[in-house]
């Protein structure tokens, strides 16, 4: 079979110790999912079924830099605990929904927080303040043989050497588990579906030459460098 021009390659993040990529295939994203962030945009932290948004694959990236996109002059950091699939289904339950985990990332859901609130009042999608190009760069993939599940553990970023955002896993509203559940009553998923699962409080804008360096317990570091112009 040809195709009329190259068609696009495989998007792949590394795999921590390993030789082999893991292949990208939807980005499924979970809203605030911890209290203290679901507070400060102004929702409500009870315990309402997650919601999901998404972002095309080609947002994810693993890399040094994090180009300031076009069009926005706010851009957000959030950190988030990043789950790689390497098994789908439909209808998952809570149960089994661990089994179906390849490995862990430490990710950012970028955000154009300013075209995000224009959305919202509007009632419109979110697509253009969240699925923008560089907008979801993970750290290498550690895997569950390598780090077992995460249930608990620190989650922070760091901008130019200060704490900007802090929590912990445990503070999910809707655990790992549950939001794989929940996401496969909406969705057929897939080995290569990668779920950003929330962040925790203090998200914040970036800007040009800052440096950010996230983490998780246990887990690799994301280091990036803001680029480019606001
Ligand atoms: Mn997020």
């Amino acid at each position: 079979m040809e195709y009329v021009f190259t068609p696009p390659s495989q998007v792949r993040l590394p795999i921590s110790q390993h030789q082999a990529a893991f292949p990208v295939r939807r980005i499924y994203c979970v809203g605030q999912n911890y209290a203290e962030h679901a507070r400060e945009m102004g929702g409500d932290p009870t315990r309402n079924p997650p919601f999901f948004f998404s972002k095309p694959p080609q947002a994810a990236y693993h890399g040094a830099s994090f180009p300031y996109p076009p069009l926005s002059q706010d851009v957000h950091h959030e950190i988030e605990l990043v789950v790689a699939l390497d098994r789908g289904g439909l209808n998952l339950s809570a149960e089994e929904a661990l089994t179906h985990i390849f490995g862990y990332a430490v990710g950012l859901d970028m955000t154009r927080r300013d075209l995000q609130a224009e959305a919202k009042k509007a009632g419109r999608p979110w697509d253009s303040a969240k699925g923008f190009d560089f907008s979801a760069p993970c750290s290498p993939i550690w895997s569950v043989q390598q780090v077992g599940h995460l249930h608990s553990g620190a989650i922070y970023l760091d901008i130019n050497g200060r704490r900007i955002q802090s929590g912990d896993l445990e503070q999910m509203i809707w655990k790992v588990p549950e939001i794989i559940a929940h996401l496969s009553r909406l969705f057929t998923l897939e080995p290569g579906d990668l779920i950003f699962t929330g962040t925790p409080a203090g998200v914040g804008p970036v800007r040009p030459g800052d440096v950010l360096d996230g983490g998780i317990e246990g887990l690799d570091q994301l280091s990036l460098t803001v680029t480019g112009s606001l």
